[in-house]
C-alpha cells in the first residue's frame, strides 16, 4: 500500500498570504505545504482521504486520473473544498463512491446544495453518498473508521491495516487509541507549538506517538510555526514530518 502526501499544510497553507517569517519565506521545498490530504494506492485502487481545497493541483502534479473513492474525515473547508475539482473524474467514470459520517455528510450536504438538489445546473459533483456507520470496504480494501475530536466536532481517523491517518484532533479516547494501536505508520495531527483549542501541538502529537508505539510516524496538517529542517532535526528516531509530494509504503 502507497501513501502519497498531496499537501501537508494547515487550512491556510504555507506559505500564509502576507506573512513574512522564515517558513513563509523558506526556500525549502518541504516548507511548502498545500492543505492537507493523502491518496491511498494499491495494485491500481486510488482512495483519496480528503478533497482539499487545492485538490485541483495536487491531482494535476501527482497525475491522479482516477478514484475509486474519497473518504472524508470532516467538513471543514479545507477538507472539502475541492470536492467540485474532482468532476473531470466523475464525468469519465460516474459517481463517485464518497464516504462520511452522518455528522460530516450534514457539512457536506450544506457546502455542495446544489450537487443534491435535482435539476439545475448542469455540471455538478457527481457524488455516490455512503453513511460510515462502522468498517467498510472499497474495492476490496477493508477501513476501519475510528472516531477522534477536534475542539467540539467528532471527525473520523481511518485505518487500513496496520496505516492510519489521523488529521484534525486534540483529543483520542482510551477506545480510539486502542484501535490504533500495532501500526506499521500512523499519520498524526501537528498543527503549531503552541496550544491550540482545536488542535494537537508538536508535543501533543509526540505524547499520542508514544503512547501508541507505531513503528513510524508523520506529522501533518503543519502550520508555519514548524520550520521543517529546523524542527525534523529534534524529533525523535522513526517520527518525521511529512511533506507534499511525500511518498511511503506502509504494511497492510
Ligand atoms: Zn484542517
Ligand atoms: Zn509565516
Ligand atoms: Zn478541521
Amino acid at each position: 500500500m502507497r501513501i502519497t502526501f498531496l499537501g501537508t499544510g494547515t487550512s491556510v497553507g504555507v506559505p500564509s498570504i502576507g506573512c513574512g517569517c522564515a517558513t513563509c519565506t523558506s526556500n525549502d521545498p518541504r516548507d511548502n505545504r498545500l492543505r492537507t490530504s493523502v491518496l491511498v494506492t494499491e495494485d491500481g485502487r486510488n482512495i483519496l482521504i480528503d478533497a482539499s481545497t487545492d485538490f485541483r493541483q495536487q491531482a494535476l502534479r501527482t497525475g491522479i486520473t482516477k478514484l475509486d473513492a474519497i473518504l472524508f474525515t470532516h467538513a471543514h473547508a479545507d477538507h472539502c473544498f475541492g470536492l467540485d475539482d474532482v468532476r473531470p473524474i466523475m464525468m469519465r467514470t460516474g459517481p463517485l463512491a464518497c464516504y462520511a459520517t452522518e455528522t460530516t455528510w450534514e457539512g457536506l450536504r450544506r457546502v455542495y446544495e446544489y450537487a443534491f438538489v435535482p435539476g439545475g445546473y448542469s455540471a455538478k459533483p457527481r457524488i455516490e453518498p455512503h453513511t460510515i456507520s462502522g468498517a467498510f470496504n472499497v474495492s476490496g480494501i477493508d477501513i476501519e473508521p475510528i472516531e477522534v475530536i477536534h475542539g467540539e466536532l467528532p471527525v473520523t481517523a481511518f485505518r487500513i491495516g496496520e496505516f492510519a491517518y489521523v488529521t484534525d484532533c486534540n483529543h483520542i479516547s482510551d477506545e480510539a487509541c486502542e484501535r490504533l494501536s500495532g501500526l506499521d505508520l500512523l499519520v498524526i495531527d501537528a498543527l503549531r507549538i503552541k496550544a491550540h483549542p482545536t488542535h494537537l501541538t508538536l508535543a501533543g502529537a509526540l505524547a499520542y506517538i508514544e503512547r501508541l508505539a507505531p513503528r513510524r510516524a508523520l506529522l501533518t496538517h503543519i502550520s508555519h510555526d514548524i520550520n521543517h529542517s529546523e524542527h525534523e532535526s529534534r524529533l525523535p528516531a522513526r517520527v518525521n514530518i511529512a511533506y507534499d509530494g511525500l511518498v511511503v509504503e506502509a504494511a497492510r
